[in-house]
């Protein structure tokens, strides 16, 4: 079977990157008290990059797509020829990874994400009708975080909630309700993005020494996410909700469903909220991101992976742009029937995002 070219379709693109070029580039969209704070603190020096890897690696952007100066993602002329021109996009969603997700005082953190959501209205979506934006939140503070969800719910563009995946408490937990209870009011989904706020070290065996660890351990955390939204009852409290797993992989997924699911069995009297198999209520409620996807090496593997899942409605196209991830034109794996490369590139994202229709 030929590799699809999603422009034939217009897809919808549900994970790129704009990067923040400098904190400079946010003093004109702080508060007043704020932009003194940076100013007088010297963190306009530093661009507070949220990182998991070296920052001049390979794996931050392809090298044929790195831009001469400035960091990859930062340029929106660049964007346009690279990502919203050659697929056509009907949408994009911009995902701006910042390390005002990980600050430890909730005020900056609250000032910066609300900055970066004013700076991506102004710099990316207004220059471009096909962008839409991810509200970036302070994570440790669930009510400054519905308090920003609020504020820029009025504007239609703003399309979904980031959060990261690795927080400083599992993020089923109760004290972070505020954020899906505003997520589920505007109508919203919650994206979760791959990344950390570096609270806890990425797996149980305490802090890597490397970033090949670090980066690695962001696969199986997916999993915790999972079980932590399941079982402390996050879809019970709020059956509207939509959870977005952005840049999670895909192949994962089964085994991980087979595993809640049969643990589920043995121990449900502890969780009676959770009333019925765990991989339905994740099926309804999650949603996963194409890029990367860890394509396996035959084509028909690939319709099993997707039988496996059980379900046709969770797969969102994204190229995640500029990141290594991103594969050009090639975007879509290989081996996937025609009705189903639609939905993964149209329908499941429409489905997904009401404010996209
Ligand atoms: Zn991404």
């Amino acid at each position: 079977m030929e590799p699809v070219n999603p422009s034939s379709m217009q897809a919808i693109d549900c994970d790129i990157h704009p990067a923040v070029p400098s904190t400079r580039a946010l003093l004109p969209y702080l508060d007043e008290y704020w932009r003194e704070h940076i100013l007088r603190r010297g963190l306009e020096a530093d661009n507070l990059e949220l990182s998991a890897f070296p920052v001049n690696a390979d794996l931050n952007s392809r090298p044929d797509w790195r831009p001469a100066r400035g960091i990859p993602g930062s340029d929106f002329d660049l964007l346009r020829s690279q990502v919203l021109e050659p697929f056509q996009s009907r949408f994009a969603i911009c995902n701006v990874l910042h390390g005002a997700q990980a600050m430890f005082s909730e005020d900056l953190s609250a000032a910066l994400c609300r900055a970066i959501n004013r700076w991506v209205a102004a710099e990316w979506l207004d220059r471009d009708p096909r962008l839409r934006a991810s509200i970036v939140v302070p994570p440790h503070s669930a009510d400054l975080a519905a308090e920003e969800i609020d504020r820029c719910a009025s504007d239609p563009r703003f399309v979904q909630v980031l959060m990261l995946e690795l927080t400083e408490l599992p993020l089923g937990r109760r004290q972070n309700w505020p954020i899906y209870a505003a997520a589920e009011r505007h109508g919203l989904p919650v994206g979760i993005h791959a990344g950390s706020s570096f609270r806890h070290p990425p797996s149980g065996l305490g802090w890597p020494s490397f970033y090949l660890e670090d980066y690695v351990s962001f696969a199986p955390g997916f999993g915790a996410v999972l079980n932590s939204l399941v079982t402390e009852g996050v879809f019970v409290k709020f059956p509207k909700l939509k959870v977005v797993l952005i840049e999670s992989g895909v192949t994962w997924l089964p085994a991980y469903l087979w595993r809640i699911d049969k643990t589920w069995r043995g121990v449900r009297a502890e969780t009676p909220w959770v009333d019925r198999l765990p991989s339905e209520i994740i099926r309804e409620h999650v949603r996963l991101t194409i890029q990367p996807f860890d394509e396996p090496p035959e084509q028909s593997q690939v319709q099993t992976l997707i039988e496996q899942i059980g379900s046709d409605e969770m797969l969102l196209f994204s190229t995640d742009y500029p990141h290594w991830h991103f594969d050009g034109i090639e975007a879509m794996p290989n081996g996937l029937p025609p009705d189903l490369i639609k939905k993964i590139l149209i329908d499941n994202p429409l489905a997904t995002y009401p404010r996209l229709s």
